[in-house]
């Protein structure tokens, strides 16, 4: 729910780009955010009725991304709905619901019958950071 209240608050900045209401595909238009380094002024194109966004956030989440919010508002329909039942409180308590088993003490593991491994002296690195091989120049900032 944190994350779709922030993607609602992001929608006030977007707006409704071209769109095809037979097929359910629409394009949201961001404005150009000098306050997060020059992000936005991209469009997405959100085929709303395969509950995807060009952005991928909406697909990966199964939470409306921002994108998706504005066009669902824009077709007045209720966004929360189209969050994914999994986050629903019963699906949550759910997950949890089986028997954690609880692993013995480790003193009570039986011993492993197998090859014994043996680190290669050989193969050892030595203490101290390993030798670089770069070499240095003025864009290290050494005059
Ligand atoms: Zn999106």
């Amino acid at each position: 729910m944190e994350i779709y209240n922030k993607n609602e608050q992001k929608t006030a900045g977007h707006t409704m780009g071209n769109f095809n209401h037979e097929t359910g595909v629409y394009q949201v238009v961001m404005p150009y955010n000098d306050h997060r380094g020059g992000g936005g002024n991209h469009s997405h194109e959100v085929p709303v009725f395969a509950r995807t966004c060009g952005c991928g956030k909406w697909q990966n989440l199964k939470i409306p991304c921002s994108h998706g919010i504005k066009v669902l508002q824009g077709r007045h329909l209720d966004a929360t709905s189209y969050i994914d039942p999994c986050y629903n409180l019963n699906n949550a308590i759910h997950t949890y619901s089986h028997h954690f088993v609880v692993p013995s003490s480790e003193s009570l593991w039986r011993d492993i019958r197998g090859p014994q491994w043996v680190p290669d002296p050989q193969l050892l690195r030595a203490k101290g950071r390993p030798m670089k091989s770069r070499l240095r120049n003025e864009m290290d900032g050494v005059q």
